[in-house]
């Protein structure tokens, strides 16, 4: 999926002023907050991709970055649609704007939360063979998730006590620590942003709440995919932190190089031998391709080097099964090799009966002597 034009995100002009790209970041992330849109995945998508938006635009320096070479100016892993590097808090969203958008109503009372984390998103690397990258696969995969604790029900509490307000940040998640004039503001030490104290933490899951098993996941593989191509699975990614919502799981697919089969977009080319008589006199031939033989005729006088197209015996395009590439069969003519004294007998007279013709031939020895003459006068 192509990245959305930031300014299109937000619906501004290139001009636009800071402040009307805050006004309109504002209004954009109030109508998309997940606090309001809850189990909405488009409205979540929606609000990622206007932060993102934001949090380019509002930096002079990385918009000037976006303005002058596009996604590709800020963009820090270059992966395009989904590219949230692991545990990005939804930071400044919570801390400074919404700080005051709550505030103002209400809604969270005045108060600064604890800051609310996107979980790390996840990569799973899988090997696939040419064929089944031609054919597409479905697949399953095992990999991590995270269930609530059954012992204490996600509080990460032992039963009979309750999580307590973190005394060193008192609820806030963060604390402010003085480095000489600068005030700076830092996730809190003792609870790591979650702003709460467990005086006896649950044993199960060490007062997580959530205890890490395996699941099985259900991958499709697209007909046509190619080398290290990711398939995103939306959530399968590690746990949020103070119910922000969980990171991606991108699948990538690698292919194993082919015994026969090189593979150029979606076209293929192979290398097949063929006998001095076949390519002399000229004949059909058995050729392989993705799937199984094919038969292909051989002009007569076929040289070296030649190649041949067979249409449609390539690869799907990933985006459009119906297109489909070409395979093309590179011939190698193989000279024959320890032959009797009596085949060598029967080459020489072949040889003899060619030369009385002159050198018709040998198109190609005809030239290459025309060349050197040519240079010696
Ligand atoms: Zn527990
Ligand atoms: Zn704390």
């Amino acid at each position: 999926m192509a990245k959305r034009d930031f300014y299109d995100v937000l619906d501004v002009a290139r001009n636009a002023s800071d402040d009307d790209i805050k006004k309109a970041y504002r209004k954009l992330a109030m109508k998309y907050h997940p606090d309001r849109n809850q189990g909405q995945p488009e409205a979540e998508e929606k609000f990622k991709e206007v932060k993102e938006a934001y949090e380019m635009l509002s930096d002079p320096e990385k918009r000037a970055a976006y303005d002058q070479y596009g996604h590709a100016g800020v963009d820090p892993n270059g992966m395009g649609g989904g590219g949230f590097g692991g545990g990005h808090p939804f930071g400044d969203a919570f801390g400074d704007i919404f700080g005051d958008i709550f505030g103002g109503m209400g809604g969270r009372g005045g108060q600064r939360g604890p800051q609310v984390y996107r979980g790390s998103d996840l990569r799973y690397t899988m090997e696939i063979s040419l064929e089944d990258a031609a054919k597409g696969k479905a697949t399953q995969i095992r990999v991590p998730s995270w269930d609530n604790c059954e012992t204490c029900h996600g509080s990460g509490a032992e039963a009979g006590s309750k999580p307590e307000t973190c005394p060193t940040c008192q609820g806030q998640g963060q604390v402010r620590m003085s480095q000489g004039f600068f005030s700076v503001q830092q996730t809190c030490p003792t609870c790591h942003g979650t702003g709460q104290h467990n005086p006896k933490p649950c044993k199960p899951c060490g007062g997580q709440g959530k205890i890490k098993s395996n699941k099985t996941l259900e991958v499709n593989i697209p007909a046509g995919i190619e080398d290290g191509m990711r398939i995103r699975n939306a959530g399968s990614g590690e746990p949020g932190l103070n119910g922000g919502p969980a990171g991606d799981l991108f699948v990538e697919v690698h292919i194993k190089r082919h015994a026969v089969f090189e593979r150029d977009g979606t076209d293929l080319h192979c290398t097949v031998p063929l006998s001095f008589a076949t390519a002399a006199i000229g004949g059909e031939i058995e050729v392989p391709t993705l799937h199984g033989g094919a038969s292909m005729n051989i002009p007569e006088g076929t040289q070296t080097g030649q190649t041949f197209r067979l249409r449609g015996k390539g690869m799907p395009h990933v985006r459009s099964a119906s297109t489909i590439g070409d395979l093309y069969v590179h011939v190698t003519v193989e000279v024959p090799v320890k032959l009797t004294s009596e085949q060598k007998d029967l080459v020489r007279q072949l040889d003899e009966s060619l030369k009385k013709n002159g050198d018709k031939h040998s198109p190609q020895s005809k030239s290459w002597f025309d060349k050197v003459k040519e240079f010696f006068n």
